[in-house]
């Protein structure tokens, strides 16, 4: 079956790519490049991105898995998805200058563990076990934190004190099977306490809501992000539980030609970590697969912004020419 090339529509989701998280974490690795000169250390990949992490380790960011791994009194950077007290306890044994790139909204989390682990609640958390930012929020608490990621997971779950439990999520999960999670928990738990805000976060939920605002219209969603990028694995999921077809792709060159065989309108989206230049390389290539009909559907406004910690700030204060 042969379609009419201007038939061929590409949807171009919005809001999509960079969060305010993302964006403040680059810029921080970027200005301590700038304003204290390479090496800078940074533990673990600064956010789940390829490009963006091959990017920063080309102007000189040095990546390393462990604290262990970066010399005596260097300056370090931890990564968006923050980290454990021990890795801040081994920070500071080797003497080194940190620069914390956590982003606010998984400290906010971190506080909420400390806080309901002081009240002598133990914790049930949601989330993926070896993430990053579950293996950092896990390790404010860890005597009493238990990491769950499935309604079935709750039913084995054994709590000493049933009245005393508290619920915390990762950021990046998705909405609507958090909440199955925390039905299941309320069920066992009718006590149970939670955040007082959700802790998925405004990109994660903006992103999941364009999807499934827009996949009824798609053949064919594509989601730009990196295999392990958490909230753009949940945006595939997201369009697949709508019974939209849907890959997540690294770059275009990800993206096989069977793919769109007897697709006419093609979606295109990106994981909170996935950078533009992607996407629009992305665009240029379906436009060159006959997808001319470009058009963006803006599902909501997006216009979150989070300041610099301190010592970027000073930074930029002692070297003007780092912030532009
Ligand atoms: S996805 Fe959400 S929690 Fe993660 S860095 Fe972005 S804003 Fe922060």
């Amino acid at each position: 079956m042969s379609f009419d090339q201007t038939d061929k529509t590409l949807l171009l989701l919005k809001p999509r790519g960079f969060c305010a998280g993302v964006v403040r974490a680059i810029d921080i690795v970027r200005i301590a490049l700038e304003a204290f000169g390479a090496p800078i250390y940074v533990r673990k990949e600064i956010v789940h991105n390829r490009y963006v992490v091959d990017d920063l380790a080309s102007k000189g960011a040095i990546f390393v898995d462990e604290i262990d791994e970066v010399p005596n009194g260097q300056r370090v950077i931890y990564s968006a998805h923050g980290v454990s007290p021990e890795v801040r306890e081994a920070s500071k044994k080797r003497g080194l200058r940190v620069i914390d790139a956590t982003c606010p909204l998984v400290t906010k989390v971190h506080v909420e563990a400390i806080k309901f682990a002081k009240e002598g609640h133990s914790l049930v958390l949601i989330g993926h076990h070896d993430h990053d930012e579950v293996v950092g929020t896990l390790g404010e608490a860890p005597d009493v934190t238990y990491v769950i990621s499935t309604p079935e997971e709750v039913q084995t779950l054994e709590i000493p004190d049933p009245n005393r439990v508290a619920y915390l999520t990762q950021t990046t999960l998705s909405l609507d099977e958090t909440v199955h999670v925390i039905a299941a928990l309320k069920q066992k738990f009718p006590n149970i306490k939670g955040p007082h805000a959700q802790d998925i976060c405004y990109a994660t939920e903006n992103r999941q809501t364009a999807v499934k605002d827009v996949s009824a219209e798609c053949d064919l969603l594509l989601v730009v992000g990196s295999d392990n990028s958490s909230n753009s694995n949940r945006l595939v999921e997201v369009a697949r539980n709508l019974r939209t077809k849907s890959h997540l792709i690294e770059n275009f060159k990800a993206i096989q030609s069977e793919w769109l065989e007897g697709v006419r309108t093609v979606g295109v989206t990106a994981g909170a970590s996935a950078p533009e230049i992607l996407v629009e390389q992305v665009v240029e290539f379906l436009t060159s697969k006959g997808y001319t009909n470009l058009k963006e559907v803006e599902v909501m406004p997006e216009n979150v912004r989070f300041g610099l910690p301190p010592e970027i700030v000073a930074a930029i204060g002692s070297a003007p020419a780092a912030a532009q």
